[in-house]
Order: C-alpha cells, then sequence, then structure tokens
C-alpha cells in the first residue's frame, strides 16, 4: 500500500481461533474511472478460481449497459444478481456462501450498512465497490457509514482529465437533476480537487 497504483490488495486468510470464523468487509471507492469494478471483479474472479461460492450483486436501478451483469468500463463483467433492496441480498445470500460482492453500493440506502455486517458476523467476505463522493464532491449515500465499519478500505484515484493528477472526484459535465446520477464518460470525467468544480461545467 505504499504507491497510488499499489491496490492490489488482498487481505490475510482467515486466522485459527475459538471463535467461529469471522467475515469481514472490504470496501473498494473512489471516483468514476478509478476502476472500482475492475477491481471488484478482480477479487471475485479468484475466489472464483479457489472454487469459494461467490455472489454478486448490483442495485437495479443501474441500467448503463446490462441487466443482469456487472460491467465496468473496460468492458469486463461477470453475472449479477440486481436487487432493489439491502434486504433482498440478505435473503438471496444462501448458508454456505463465502464471498458476496456489491458493485455500486452508492445507490443502496444506510440499511445496506447493516445487511453487509450481518452477512460479516456469519462468516461473509463482502466486497463492496461505489462512488465515495457524488458530483458535488459529498459523501455519497451509505458508503462513508460502510467506510467506517469495514475491517479493509481500498481508495482507488482515476487520473484527472485536466491535469493528469490523481482524479478523486467525478466531475458532471452535463445538466442533470439530483445526486442518483448514472453515466458514463459522455457526462462525466474525474478530476483532482484543484481542477474539480461542485457544480456542474460545460465542456
Ligand atoms: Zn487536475
Amino acid at each position: 500500500m505504499n504507491s497510488p497504483d499499489s491496490h492490489r490488495f488482498d487481505p490475510p486468510g482467515r486466522p485459527s481461533g475459538s471463535h467461529p470464523p469471522a467475515g469481514w468487509i472490504e470496501v473498494v471507492c473512489g471516483s468514476m474511472f478509478s476502476g472500482k469494478t475492475e477491481e471488484l471483479l478482480r477479487r471475485i474472479k479468484r475466489a472464483r478460481l479457489a472454487r469459494q461460492p461467490v455472489l454478486l450483486f448490483k442495485p437495479r436501478i443501474d441500467n448503463r449497459y446490462d441487466a443482469v451483469k456487472v460491467v465496468s468500463h473496460e468492458g469486463v463483467n461477470a453475472d449479477a444478481l440486481p436487487v432493489s433492496t439491502a434486504a433482498e441480498i440478505l435473503e438471496r445470500v444462501p448458508p454456505g456462501t463465502a464471498v458476496v460482492g456489491i458493485d455500486e453500493v452508492q445507490f443502496f440506502d444506510d440499511a445496506i450498512v447493516g445487511a453487509a455486517e450481518s452477512l460479516a458476523t456469519r462468516g461473509v467476505r463482502v466486497i463492496a465497490a461505489g462512488l465515495d463522493q457524488d458530483w458535488k464532491g459529498q459523501p455519497f449515500g451509505p458508503v462513508p457509514a460502510l467506510m467506517a465499519v469495514a475491517e479493509y478500505v481500498t481508495k482507488l484515484h482515476a487520473v484527472c482529465a485536466q491535469c493528469g493528477a490523481p482524479g478523486t472526484r467525478s466531475q458532471r459535465l452535463v445538466a442533470a437533476e439530483g445526486q442518483l446520477f448514472v453515466g458514463g464518460s459522455a457526462e462525466y470525467e474525474s478530476r483532482c480537487r484543484a481542477c474539480f468544480v461542485p457544480e456542474q461545467v460545460l465542456p
């Protein structure tokens, strides 16, 4: 974890102890175009290669590319179950599930925090990926609380489209309403703190 690129992180294995095997929560966050989904899918793929039972969820609201698969901006994808609520995730995780991935976690409400904690207490490794800030640069939905209770937080950076510095914020380029944004490179670009304008800007 020494350089901006050293996010090839994997948590240690389960320690042996007297209590039942505990799970944990990993949060992968950052601005748009920071590779959050790629990192989530990398961790999911490695777990699947180890034949661990894995489930991947995404919020039903995000119909950006595909209703069933998690598709990153790079086109990497994996099967995912679209769900509307955190409670639905809990209902759909059967006993024996080792890993639960959640993409675009910022679109869930605060109940996702309790759901992730419940799963971790049951022994599940929870990997949640999402935006840490909205287009105004404000903490996004449940992500700050999730980061607080997580065992591991990986904050990824994009590249500022204006100056090339590490991009930490998602600059909105078109007019739109509300915090709940879904879009791609036509509507947003990543920017650093200095280049970010906390209002929509027209290119
Ligand atoms: Zn910049």
